[in-house]
């Protein structure tokens, strides 16, 4: 089986890369910034794919995503897209701060397009996540929650709005993005995210997100192991 990891920042990725002493395969992508890391686990093969960066920041948002997604799906042909990362969740939907949850859909929350049911169908995304995903979600005692995708950190009330009508409860900036491509190209998506903040905890969510990060990255990474694990054993 071949599983690859889209992941947005290096911080997300790099506990989970060394925990598989991944090699990196330099320029594999040039002259995109996307990043490749490699590694055999258990006799099947492991990808990370980062976005990369720009202007010596690690590449955020929709846009990176859809070019790391369509890059490895094209190169690495995965049977398994996997989108580890950190969101941000609701306190009110019981969400805690480095808790890892499995996304059973993925949606965008910043996309308003008037016209008929068919227009908003497509705005919203809606993508289906991979058929195994509850299975799993069940097996690791995780809790399973809808991505939902914007391209802006903070929470405007009309993201809010669209979160709260679709039932969204892990925002985050790449999920949707890579849900799409990989409707696109009919490859299984996998959703595994790790709380950075809680949108309503009242705390400045890039103040909450930069405390919490590494703390929530090293939850994702031993979580990660077990879906590894999981995946593999089969
Ligand atoms: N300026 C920040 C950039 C991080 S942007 C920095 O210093 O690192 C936030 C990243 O974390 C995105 O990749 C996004 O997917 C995720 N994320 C975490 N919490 C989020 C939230 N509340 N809303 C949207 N994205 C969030």
């Amino acid at each position: 089986m071949k599983i690859c990891y889209v992941v947005a920042m290096e911080a997300e990725a790099q506990p989970f890369i060394a925990r598989y002493g991944m090699r990196k395969v330099e320029n594999a992508f040039a002259p995109l910034p996307c990043q490749l890391y490699e590694a055999e686990v258990n006799g099947h093969t492991l990808h990370v794919v980062l976005n990369g960066q720009q202007h010596q920041r690690d590449l955020v948002g929709c846009e990176a995503a859809v070019v790391a997604t369509l890059s490895a799906i094209q190169r690495l042909h995965p049977d398994l897209v996997i989108n580890s990362g950190t969101c941000g969740a609701f306190r009110a939907h019981g969400a805690d701060i480095a808790q890892v949850y499995i996304g059973n859909g993925a949606m965008f929350h910043d996309r308003r397009v008037p016209g008929d049911d068919a227009w908003g169908t497509q705005s919203l995304g809606n993508y289906a996540v991979w058929d195994g995903s509850a299975a799993l979600a069940q097996t690791l005692g995780l809790k399973m929650g809808k991505v939902t995708t914007g391209s802006s950190l903070d929470m405007q009330p009309c993201d809010l709005d669209l979160i709260r009508q679709h039932g969204g409860e892990l925002k985050d900036m790449e999920g949707a993005a890579v849900g799409f491509v990989c409707s696109l190209l009919n490859v299984p998506i996998l959703y595994v995210k790790s709380v950075t903040d809680l949108c309503d905890s009242g705390t400045e969510t890039y103040e909450e997100f930069s405390r919490n990060l590494n703390h929530a990255c090293e939850a994702l990474k031993v979580v990660n192991e077990q879906v590894i694990d999981y995946l593999t054993a089969k």
